[in-house]
Formats: C-alpha cells, structure tokens, sequence
C-alpha cells in the first residue's frame, strides 16, 4: 500500500489521480490533498479519501464534519502538509511556478515525485534534479511525452539514445490562418482537439508554448541538449513520443489519449495496472500523420528554446511572462496573438542572470511579471 500526497487535487491530473486510487483502494490510499481555493470540492474529496492532511492557498471555515483533518492554509500550505503527512509519494499536479517549492519539499519529505507540474522543471531544473539525485529520490515523469520517452528508455537497456522525438496534437488553432490565431477567442483556445485538462495548459498547447516548455522538461529529465530533443505534431496523438537510437532504429510508446495511462504508470512503478482506459483498436485505427512544427504561426515554441539556450533566468524569464499573459488572456485582457508577443517583449527587454538558489529562482519570476504587465498594459491600451 503506498501512501499519496496529491498537490493540485481538484485539478485535471489530481481527479484523475483520485480516479486510479479509486480503482486500487488495495493499491494506495491518498494520505493528503491540496488545492488553490476550491474549498468545495476539496471538502467533497477528503469526504470520499479520509485524508490525514489538507490544504489550502484559501483560509476558510472547515466544515465540522472535517475538523478531525490537519488543515495548513496559505500560499506554503502545501509544503507544510507534505513535511506534516509523510506520505510515501507526491504527485506534484499544481499549475504554473507556484508549484516548485512543493516539488522540492516532496523531494526531502517523500521516496518519489510523481511529477505533472512542469514548470517547476523549466524554472527550477537544476535544482529539483540536484536535489533528487543528492537525495536518491525517484523522479518520475507523469506528462505523457516524457513517460513514453522514460517508457522507451527502460526498454532500451543501457543504449544512449541519439534523439527524443516529442509528438506534439498542435493545438485548437492547428489549422488556422496568422490572422485568426492571433484573434482566437476564449472559447476557440479551450476546445482541445484529444485531450481534456487545466485551462492553462490548453492555452499552452494552442500557442505550441506547452511543447517548448516540454522540450526544456525533456532535457532536464533525460540529461538531452536541446538540439537533440525534436518536435512532430501528431494531430491523432496516439504516439505520445518516441526514441531514436545510434542504429536508426525509433522506439515508439502508443495509446489512447488518456493521461490515466502515464499516471498510473508512475504511480506503480515498475509495474503496470489496470486504469480504465480504452484499448487502441489497430483495425479502426488509421492515418497517423506527421509534420513539422510552423514556428512562424507559432513561435513560442522557438523562444522556449532560446530561452533554455541562454540558460541563467532566462527560462523563468519565458515562464512568468507566459504565466502572466496566459492569464490576461483568460481575463478577457488582451488578444490571444498578444501571449506570443509578451512572451517576445520579456525575453528582448530582460537582463539575464545567472540564478544560485530558489530565492533567484522568485526573483526573477518577479521581474519577469513585471516586464510582462508593462507589455500587457500598453497592448490593453492599443485594444
Ligand atoms: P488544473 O488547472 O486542472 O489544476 C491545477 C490544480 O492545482 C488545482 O487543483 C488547483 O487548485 C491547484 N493549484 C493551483 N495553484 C495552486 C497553488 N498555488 N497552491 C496549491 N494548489 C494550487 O491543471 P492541470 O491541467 O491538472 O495541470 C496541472 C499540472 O500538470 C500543470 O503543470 C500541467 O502543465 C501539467 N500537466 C497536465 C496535463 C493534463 O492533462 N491536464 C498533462 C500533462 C501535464
Ligand atoms: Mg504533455
């Protein structure tokens, strides 16, 4: 029986986390949940999973039925439960930077990190490795690209690979003219072509942003530079990523798209269980096709890579400017095409540096927003 701390419990990943631990009460139990300020739905959970700690960023009144619960509040309440519920593992599920120094407290307090939070890799990389190999912690990957890759390494022996090839679906605006993505509505960016998540990443994946955020997550993971991590898009999204070898020779890892499938395999691993997954039908199954990423109708994917390319701040630089206009999107603020071009603004008006601890890590975030609201601003005006 493992025992599970779920960051980000109301979230996409967290629910379908919940989801596997319901189907293997046998298997693990889930000792605590986190979320942001939906008191409503955490109640309802911890109502169902009994857990011995809970958080919220949110102070609220916790219901009588719940007071038996250790509650943390607060904007490190999340790190206060993993030191306080000492579970076995974290599934690290909250969005954005927010959820770095969780990631690094799991790695002190608990034997693995299930990790979905990718950010805290593209702003935190460096350390939240140091720190996992100086611990002896398995970090294990639940973004289904880098599980497939950590999938197709396992079954590679001790072959080095030459290439990680990230499939990428390419998005809600795939198919759109330069004109219409950069007027894409709200609604237009949240309807996801194959996968269901946070409202953050589909923006991410509508701007190709979450596939450079992936290639800074995949070097980091697999020790890869970056002119050896490549990106296909895949509209079908059956292939969740692949590995080249010296020989030619291209491990593929297929499924479904259902991120029950990445999350239970880190949840048990090395083994495999059931999830409730749909098998893929090979005789219904056809034209799986290919193409190469068009960075000029979206060219977050290139920044993402010069960002990682320049190293010191300039990937948290990438990162909170990103955060913040993904924001001022959602928010009705700005137009969708002004994401790509705050993101451009940050990275040109910045001063990189290089960063020594998690304070540098903040601080950079910090000015990072700064420099983006200065763009969003001035973008709001011109509306
Ligand atoms: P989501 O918005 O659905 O859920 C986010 C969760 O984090 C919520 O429970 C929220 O309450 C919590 N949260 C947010 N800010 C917090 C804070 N400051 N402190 C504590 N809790 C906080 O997001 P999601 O789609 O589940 O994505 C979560 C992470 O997993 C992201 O980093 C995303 O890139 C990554 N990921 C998601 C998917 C997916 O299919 N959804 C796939 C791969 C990777
Ligand atoms: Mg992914």
């Amino acid at each position: 029986m493992r025992r599970l701390a779920i960051l980000g419990a109301t979230g996409s990943i967290g629910t379908q986390t919940l989801d596997i631990i319901r189907r293997h009460p046998d298997m693990f139990s889930a000792c605590a949940l986190c979320a942001h300020s939906d008191a409503e739905g955490l109640f309802r959970l911890a109502r169902e999973f009994n857990p011995a700690c809970c958080s919220l960023v949110d102070e609220c009144e916790v219901p009588s039925d719940l007071k038996h619960i250790q509650w943390f509040f607060g904007p490190h309440g999340a790190e206060d439960m993993l030191i306080a519920c000492g579970a076995d593992d974290a599934l690290c599920a909250i969005v954005g930077i927010a959820g770095l120094g969780a990631v690094l407290t799991a790695l002190d307090s608990c034997e693995r990190v299930l990790l979905a939070n990718k950010e805290a890799l593209v702003t935190g990389g460096g350390m939240v490795l140091d720190k996992a190999a100086r611990l002896g912690r398995e970090l294990l990957p639940v973004d289904s690209e880098h599980s497939a890759i950590f999938q197709c390494l396992k079954a590679s022996e001790s072959n080095k690979p030459r290439r990680l090839i990230l499939t990428c679906s390419g998005g809600a605006l795939r198919e759109k003219s330069k004109a219409e993505i950069q007027n894409a509505s709200v609604a237009d960016v949240l309807s996801h072509p194959t996968w269901r998540m946070g409202s953050k990443i589909t923006v991410d994946c509508a701007t190709l942003m979450n596939k450079g955020l992936e290639v800074i997550e995949a070097c980091w993971l697999f020790g890869m530079p970056p002119e050896k991590v490549d990106v296909v898009i895949h509209p079908q999204s059956v292939i969740h990523s692949m590995v080249e070898f010296e020989d030619g020779a291209v491990l593929a890892q297929l499924g479904k798209p259902d991120m029950r499938g990445p999350i239970s395999y880190a949840m048990a691993h090395p083994h495999r269980i059931s999830c409730g997954g749909e098998r893929l039908d090979f005789e219904r199954l056809s034209g799986l096709t290919f193409a190469a990423p068009d960075t000029d109708r979206f060219p977050c994917l290139s920044y993402a890579r010069e960002a990682f390319k320049a190293g010191g701040s300039a990937p948290v630089i990438l990162n909170g400017a990103n955060e913040a206009a993904v924001r001022a999107f959602l928010d009705g603020r700005i137009k969708f095409g002004a994401i790509a071009d705050t993101v451009r603004y940050a990275l040109d008006t910045c001063e990189v540096k290089a960063i020594h601890d998690i304070d540098g890590v903040f601080e950079a975030d910090a000015y990072a927003r700064r420099l983006a609201e200065q763009r969003l601003t001035a973008l709001e005006r011109r509306n």
